[in-house]
């Protein structure tokens, strides 16, 4: 395969650009290579500087559930773009959006548009501290809530990629504002409570991590989170910025039958444009300023643009039924990709929860970030390798989720199947 051209882009981005990326896994840092420069994306394929082409199991990190250019969400984005870009003034494209997200999140009747999955969680915790008048949160081990301080301890995604345990520059009062507690570990968090539960504002969760690769909630521990906030008069807010839309119409709170008080969303919301919002209940969100006094603000927040883009993703998600069909196509996809890894004994995991999914390089199930650290992150990287040279995009990490899109055919399935296949079998000839 040839990647010349991306590979001339790649050293003129880093004269530019911090390490030439503008998100740091990116960069091809845990696999090596060269990162790819993409010019172009297709339904479920992607085009780079070099015409190859590549099946796009990334989505752009998740966004694009219904693949690159889908003619409903171009469409919107074409129509509002000839009205004007932006101008910081109510539309009636956002309530429209914000009407949308309150019909299918359960516990969500109030939303505040804001511009990235950072944004939004970082105004939910805000909002949960003055709500509580409590400063603590607690936060899962390898659970990633975007950058802002508060969150960058023990995070996943991209901090775990880099493998450091925090950043340089995060204020040291300020982390210890944040205990960590490991994921899918209802005695510790109970310990923590029972010790520092007066003290905590809320606990901040992926419902299904995706951040250390797919590590979904064991049974119980999502109720066991409800109950202990609720016992303690903290806030629980689940961060679907993943999750949300995804796998299911109403994320994971209306998969698993949770209402959390707080709920962050992102990527999908904003249909590949950035949008990021928290909802709740109107009595929870009505502290936000003008209708409350917790302040949050910002310039392109609510622009018609994400919003156009964002309200023709999820009317298109509502109106074909997408959610549901792609679920049963990713439950046949990985059954046939479990039964090939237990067939030819390849000794790693697969964890999947409806179109999120990831593959670990390990022998014991994964269930937290300890267990997901035991991935062989050497043997990720060729994989990844094996699988760009058969045109299958996969993660550049192995900490992060695949994601499979509603535009991806049987036949592209078939070929993404063996393509894997043939990879492991390579690797572990
Ligand atoms: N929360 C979760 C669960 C995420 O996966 C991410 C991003 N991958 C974020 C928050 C941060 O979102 P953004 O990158 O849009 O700031």
């Amino acid at each position: 395969m040839n990647t010349t051209h991306s590979a001339e882009l790649f050293r003129t981005a880093q004269k530019y650009i911090p390490g030439g990326v503008n998100s740091p896994v990116r960069a091809f840092g845990a696999v090596g290579g060269t990162p790819i420069f993409f010019t172009r994306g297709e339904g479920a394929y992607l085009f780079d500087v070099d015409g190859n082409r590549y099946l796009d199991f990334v989505a752009s990190w998740g966004p694009l559930i219904l693949g690159h250019r889908h003619p409903a969400v171009l469409e919107a984005i074409e129509k509002t773009l000839r009205k004007g870009t932006s101008f910081g003034a109510p539309t009636e494209e956002e309530i429209a959006l914000a009407q949308k997200v309150a019909e299918m999140v359960p516990s969500v009747e109030c939303v505040r548009m804001v511009n990235s999955g950072t944004e939004a969680t970082m105004t939910a915790i805000r909002l949960a501290r003055a709500l509580t008048e409590r400063d603590k949160i607690v936060k899962f081990t390898g659970c990633y809530h975007g950058h802002a301080d508060a969150f960058l301890l023990q995070a996943g995604s991209g901090v775990a990629t880099l493998g450091i345990p925090g950043s340089p520059g995060v204020p040291k009062a300020l982390a210890a504002d944040t205990f960590l507690s490991p994921y899918n570990d209802l005695d510790a968090l109970k310990e923590l409570f029972r010790l520092r539960g007066t003290e905590i504002a809320a606990v901040i969760v992926e419902p299904i991590a995706g951040n250390m690769g797919t590590v979904p909630p064991q049974p119980g521990f999502l109720d066991g989170l409800r109950t202990l906030t609720q016992k303690s008069g903290s806030l629980l807010i689940f961060d679907e910025v993943i999750t949300g839309f995804r796998v299911s119409e109403g994320g994971a709170q209306k998969l698993y039958g949770i209402q959390p008080d707080l709920t962050c969303l992102g990527k999908i919301i904003g249909g590949g444009l950035p949008v990021g919002a928290v909802g709740g209940s109107c009595r929870l969100l009505h502290a936000l300023a003008p209708a409350g006094s917790v302040y949050q603000a910002g310039t392109l927040s609510g622009n018609p643009l994400a919003m156009a883009a964002g309200l023709a993703t999820l009317e298109t998600l509502r109106k074909e039924a997408v959610i549901p069909r792609l679920n049963r196509t990713a439950e046949t996809f990985a059954d046939a990709l479990q039964t090939a890894i237990h067939t030819k004994g390849f000794p790693i995991q697969l964890n999947q929860v409806g179109s999120m999914f990831s593959l670990f390089f390990c022998e014991k199930p994964v269930s937290d970030f300890k267990t997901a650290s035991q991935t062989n992150t050497a043997l990720y990287a060729r994989f990844f390798h094996k699988l760009l040279e058969r045109g299958v995009y996969f993660p550049p990490s192995a900490f992060e989720t695949v994601f499979l899109s509603a535009v991806m055919t049987q036949n592209d399935l078939q070929i993404a199947l063996e393509a894997i296949v043939g990879s492991l079998e390579e690797i572990f000839q």
